[in-house]
């Protein structure tokens, strides 16, 4: 069976290669994106089975970027899995609100992180409607 793709859209460094390290050491194969023009450039030509999107990005944020995802009706069943550093009350359920499928918390928590990508990969969404 061919290993699962995942998108990762993370402009920090060090989080980056964390994420990409976790996930490479899943079996996945990893695409990177530091921004979401990025994301959206390579989702013009690539098909990932999940998208991890950092909430803070530098430009357009991973909600909007998220919202536009699931407003796309080739992209729209592609689960997102949102990474963010404010973990503020709140946040979960804008994360989810925006489309995204799942939600973890920066500093990663490796365990988590792993156990929310699996649940997640493979799972065609339907489109927030
Ligand atoms: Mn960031």
């Amino acid at each position: 069976m061919a290993a699962k793709k995942i998108l990762l859209v993370e402009d920090n460094p060090v989080n980056r290669r964390l994420a990409q390290f976790l996930l490479r050491s899943q079996g996945y194969e990893v695409r990177e994106a530091t921004t979401a023009q990025e994301a959206f450039d390579i989702l013009k030509t690539e098909r990932p089975d999940l998208i991890v999107m950092d909430i803070q990005l530098p430009g357009m944020d991973g909600l909007e970027a998220t919202r536009k995802i699931k407003e796309q009706p080739s992209t729209a069943d592609i689960p997102v899995v949102a990474v963010t550093s404010y973990a503020m009350k709140g946040d979960r359920e804008k994360a989810l609100a925006a489309g995204c499928a799942g939600y973890v918390t920066k500093p990663i928590d490796k365990d988590t992180f792993v156990r929310e990508v699996a649940l997640h990969v493979g799972n065609k969404q339907q489109g927030n409607e």
